[in-house]
């Protein structure tokens, strides 16, 4: 990208890494491949994460999220079923031979992961720079959030905490940021995904559950990431969206996830 005159040339590690293949699982990961993440804002119990993933590999989603350790904006709310949860987890992705991934909340916690396939630093915490150092230690993929008041250049640098300690198995996520829109629970910025690819070479994918709030929205905005040149989406899922715990607006039917795996890989086969 041409730098305009006043722009500060930054040093990214990752920008050096031309050729990036992370494999999460039996996932791919580059700047070249498509990859969907699919699966319940929380993990409700052990038969709601063995359904659901049976339904998100039939759907053809590629890798099984499920939320064990909740941050919730009220203390009220349901916070998740914790560390249980993650054994559910990755024995349900076992069963359906789906890789797995969760989101970690707090650095102590990080020996409760060794099992599963990524680790996810949230949204709240990609500036939590002591635990982004302590992922950065070990070798398991992080698929790193965007925060929701943080630049292109604070989440690339936040990248670099977890990469200049050694792990370089990192994925970029867009999930939104705050506008004074607020018809939608946040603004998809979507120019991030072109925008950071002249900054780095990881994978970048985009969240369109937590960007919109509204899951009649979540398949549109799926397509557009596609067409926008994004590695993959993060969607949450749920059977009965009205009964979920946490994020019942947004929660798409397996159903229609289904619908969204096949009209992106549409996008994708177009635009090659
Ligand atoms: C989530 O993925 O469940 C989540 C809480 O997302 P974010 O950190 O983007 O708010
Ligand atoms: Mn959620």
């Amino acid at each position: 990208m041409e730098k305009r005159e006043n722009t500060k040339e930054y040093e990214f590690s990752n920008k050096r890494m031309t050729d990036i293949k992370i494999s999460v699982g039996d996932a791919l990961f580059s700047n070249k491949n498509f990859n969907i993440i699919a699966g319940p804002c929380s993990i409700e119990s052990e038969d709601h994460i063995f359904e659901l993933a049976h339904d998100i590999k039939k759907a053809g989603a590629g890798i099984l999220r499920g939320g064990a350790f909740k941050l919730r904006t009220s203390p009220y709310d349901f916070q998740g079923l914790g560390k249980v949860a993650l054994n559910y987890l990755v024995s349900a992705g076992k069963k359906e031979n789906l890789p797995t991934v969760s989101e970690i909340i707090d650095v102590r916690h990080i020996d409760y992961y060794a099992d599963l396939d990524m680790i996810q630093v949230g949204a709240r915490n990609m500036k939590n720079y002591t635990l982004l150092r302590e992922l950065g230690r070990g070798d398991i993929p992080v698929l790193l959030k965007r925060g929701m008041d943080s630049t292109y250049e604070e989440l690339l640098f936040a990248a670099e905490y977890i990469m200049s300690e050694g792990n370089s198995n990192v994925i970029l996520c867009e999930r939104g940021i705050r506008t004074f829109e607020n018809y939608t629970r946040n603004t998809l910025d979507i120019s991030a995904v072109p925008a950071l690819k002249n900054f780095t070479n990881l994978p970048i994918i985009v969240d369109p559950s937590h960007s919109t709030g509204r899951s009649e929205l979540v398949e549109p905005v799926s397509l557009g990431a596609a067409a926008a040149g994004a590695n993959g989406l993060i969607i949450e899922v749920h059977k009965n969206p009205s009964k979920a715990l946490s994020d019942k607006e947004q929660a798409v039917t397996p159903s229609e996830l289904s619908n969204i795996v096949e009209k992106s890989k549409k996008i994708i086969e177009v635009l090659g």
